[in-house]
């Protein structure tokens, strides 16, 4: 029996693998391979998700619209201009399905998200991507890449996995070079986690000196909240309201709403995961660095790439299983381009007290 053939192109996408949640030969499991939050949930989001259960037979407000008055006070945006999306991944499949389609070209980094060629060939649409420069994403790179087909850029900023990022003279430079025709996303997924650098912003000031410029950002990261599926959008006029035509009539369930507005109140929580991040993330590194043959890059994210040495053996092939038979999960990311090493996300201290144990074992097996 012959099955239904999908529309072109379809059958060349490469499934998104999320990071393994659990290893085989081991029972203690230390997560590590999905950047979540290291602190758990926010605890007031626990709060307000365990208030909703009665009204469980209730339809969403379809709008968000509390959510979306939250956001607009709390970063001074305007309301008509925010969307909330189930996580920030179906933003960035809407602002495609929206702009680009067969034939057109969708342009990112050379170790951009792996969403974006997913969600780009499920239009029909072209991948095309740019080389990165000290894996930094390359403004010169991409606007050479510009074709008169190019139809949407993506930058992520942060980027996930290499952790690096561009300044907002830098973004501004990229945006103040295309055609205005061409959407530009900056993919903000990180942003909470930068502390200090002060030539960077998440992005709303270019949206709003602009109309081609949105700006996409997620409770899964900084709130601990990637389980609830929330992300949101700040856009100009023209662009939200194409988003808003294009969106499911109840794209962000109700109790992901209250649990993402009573988030927002969280600053506490929010303060510690950004002290915990950059602390530990600093000593991780700081220690990784200090075993002979093994590099840990750099990273403003809450992960961090550690590169091993090619030898068979003692490379992120071997690493990988080793930590896995221990109960250890980092994220291989050959699919990014870059099999020789791994994303070891942060997570509490005792966790990367364990994986740093686990990581010299290895080394010295
Ligand atoms: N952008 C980047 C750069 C990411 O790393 C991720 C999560 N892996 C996302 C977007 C999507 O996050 P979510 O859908 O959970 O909001």
């Amino acid at each position: 029996m012959s099955a239904p053939t999908p529309r072109p192109g379809i059958l060349d996408i490469a499934p998104y693998k999320g990071g393994k949640s659990s290893a085989d030969s081991a029972q203690r499991v230390i997560k590590l391979s999905s950047n979540e939050g290291a602190l758990g949930p926010s605890p007031k989001a626990m709060e307000a998700l365990r208030n909703t259960a009665t009204r469980l037979h209730r339809y969403p407000d379809g709008g968000c619209d509390v959510l979306r008055h939250k956001l607009a006070e709390k970063y001074g945006l305007e309301f008509d201009q925010l969307i909330c999306g189930n996580g920030s991944d179906e933003l960035l499949t809407l602002l495609i399905r929206a702009y680009a389609g067969p034939g057109d070209e969708v342009l990112y980094s050379q170790h951009g998200f792996l969403m974006y060629p997913i969600a780009t060939m499920g239009v029909g649409a072209t991948p095309v991507t740019a080389p990165e420069t000290n894996m930094t994403t390359d403004v010169d790179a991409l606007l050479a890449a510009v074709t008169d087909k190019t139809k949407i850029v993506f930058v992520a900023n942060p980027n996930n996995p290499t952790g690096t990022y561009i300044s907002d003279a830098e973004m501004k430079r990229l945006r103040d070079g295309l055609r205005e025709d061409i959407v530009l996303v900056v993919d903000a997924a990180y942003a909470e986690f930068m502390t200090g650098q002060e030539d960077y912003s998440a992005g709303e000031e270019l949206v709003k000196a602009g109309n081609n410029t949105v700006m996409t950002r997620t409770f899964s990261k900084i709130y601990g909240l990637g389980g609830i599926r929330l992300g949101w959008c700040y856009a100009p006029p023209a662009i939200a309201d194409v988003l808003q035509r294009l969106r499911n009539p109840f794209n962000v369930p109700l109790p992901t709403q209250e649990a993402g507005a009573a988030a927002l109140d969280d600053d506490d929580f929010v303060n510690e995961c950004v002290r915990h991040n950059a602390e530990t993330l600093s000593w991780f590194r700081d220690e990784v660095n200090a075993i002979s043959g093994l590099k840990a890059h750099p990273s403003y994210g809450n992960f961090v790439l550690v590169e091993f040495p090619a030898e068979e053996g003692k490379n992120a092939d071997a690493a990988n299983d080793f930590m896995m038979a221990r109960g250890v999960i980092p994220r291989k990311i050959g699919a990014y381009g870059l099999p020789q090493m791994l994303r070891i996300s942060i997570g509490t201290k005792e966790e990367m007290e364990i994986c740093l144990q686990t990581i010299k074992d290895f080394v010295n097996a």
